[in-house]
């Protein structure tokens, strides 16, 4: 795989900046900003090395068949979602789609009730007959007064009022984050809308499909260039003193990249506890929230999201945990902070480009890291950004 790659003395990095001997990018991470940015850069010409210490591309988005057959991912379910045209139609040139509009019950009194919570979440939990009309003025007389929303108990609170808050809400959060609601910004719990509809679909964007074979062949499909060659259970680390290239982008967490100069950035982990069920139909949906009982905080099924017929099933728990591998920034002040300073010395590194969701220290989705990793390329390649669609 490091075919071309001439070897060198030097022990620093090797950064020859035109590198005519080696790699003109060396990327450090193979999810969707590496991968991404190395599609981009090989269609401009430029040879890329993409390395991922994992065994495997597509970073946490990565599936593959399980033992009885059945398509998994294995650090938990993606469901693609986006609003933005620009990477919905950038992504099909490497995959078909299979639309698939996630739905999503939690587990509350007894019932699997709709989250997002609509008209049938209220009705049903407190044995209602409101109309749409009437379930806005339920709100509004249950929500409480938040003069400034910067919470994610405010968001909530601020709109359905304490006894959903806490129903649907504080129970789920703190498993998750190991935070109370309070101690989180806003954002979190504002992923997730509220509505006096019907419609339980748990996204609302325009664009909401699956790739139709899955995320690894689609990943496969953008890295197969001749420009770019994969190394995988490969630390950057290993290698970066001994194979030339012009500049490197990092996908990695942020502090890690710097030593933990200013100490660790928290970052949640979760375990995926895998099963197979040997009958067809596990649970009513693809997903099911748990936010008051067990551990774990929801269980996924696998063939409901990808679509896939088989006699047996497989579903993951996700069981939020301290430590682990990094999968969500947590977002709240002073984490915000302890970034900044790792922004800044990232900021003043010219032969290193930060980009994703560790390495820029972002709760985004995939189409906000795709989005990201093509304005990117716009930056690196002096193109004229577009603002970047979060
Ligand atoms: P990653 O996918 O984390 O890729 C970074 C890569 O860098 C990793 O493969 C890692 O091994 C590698 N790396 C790190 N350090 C080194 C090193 N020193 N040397 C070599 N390699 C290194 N998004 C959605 O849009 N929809 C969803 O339904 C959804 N569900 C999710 C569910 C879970 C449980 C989680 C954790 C995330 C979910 N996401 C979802 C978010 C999605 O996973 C991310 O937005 C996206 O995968 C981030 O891509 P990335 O390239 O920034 O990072
Ligand atoms: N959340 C909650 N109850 C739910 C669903 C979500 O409290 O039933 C909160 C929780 O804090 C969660 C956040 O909303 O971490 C965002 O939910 P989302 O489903 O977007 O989380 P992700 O899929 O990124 O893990």
């Amino acid at each position: 795989m490091t075919e071309g790659v001439s070897g060198s003395a030097g022990r620093a990095p090797v950064t020859s900046g035109s590198s005519s001997n080696g790699f003109d990018y060396l990327i450090v991470g193979a999810g969707f900003a590496g991968s991404v940015l190395a599609e981009r850069l090989a269609n401009d010409g430029k040879r890329v090395l993409i390395v991922d210490r994992r065994p495997h591309i597509g970073g946490n988005a990565y599936d593959r068949y399980d033992d009885a057959g059945l398509l998994i991912h294995p650090y938990g379910p993606h469901i693609f979602h986006t609003n933005s045209r620009e990477v919905f139609d950038y992504l099909s040139r490497f995959t078909a789609w299979r639309p698939y509009e996630h739905r999503v019950l939690a587990s509350v009194d007894g019932q699997l009730l709709p989250i997002p919570i609509n008209l049938d979440t209220v009705n049903r939990l407190y044995g209602l007959n409101l109309t749409s009309f009437q379930v806005e003025e339920f709100f509004a007389s249950v929500a409480e007064k938040v003069d400034q929303v910067r919470t994610s108990e405010d968001v909530v609170v601020g709109k359905v009022g304490r006894d959903l808050y806490n129903k649907f809400f504080r129970g789920y959060t703190r498993k998750q984050w190991g935070l109370d609601p309070s101690e989180l910004d806003a954002s979190v719990t504002a992923r997730v809308p509220t509505r006096t509809n019907r419609d339980d679909r748990y996204f609302a964007d325009t664009y909401q499909a699956m790739p139709l074979h899955g995320y690894t062949r689609m990943f496969e499909t953008m890295l197969a260039h001749p420009n770019i060659k994969v190394m995988l259970n490969t630390d950057y680390r290993e290698i970066q003193e001994f194979i030339p290239y012009g500049h490197m982008i990092y996908t990695g967490p942020v502090d890690a990249f710097f030593d933990y100069e200013y100490g660790k950035l928290p970052y949640r982990s979760l375990e995926f506890v895998h099963e197979t069920h040997a009958r067809e139909v596990f649970q009513p949906t693809g997903t099911v929230n748990y936010p008051n009982d067990y551990g774990y905080t929801r269980i996924s099924e696998f063939k409901y999201i990808t679509g896939q017929e088989h006699r047996h099933t497989s579903v993951v728990y996700e069981y939020p945990r301290a430590e682990g591998d990094p999968y969500y920034p947590v977002p709240r002040p002073e984490n915000q902070e302890l970034y900044r300073k790792y922004a800044a010395l990232a900021d003043a590194r010219t032969d290193v480009t930060f980009v994703g969701r560790l390495a820029t220290y972002r709760y985004y989705n995939m189409d906000q890291v795709v989005a990201q990793a093509l304005a990117t390329h716009r930056k690196l390649t002096g193109q004229k950004t577009a603002p970047e669609p979060a």
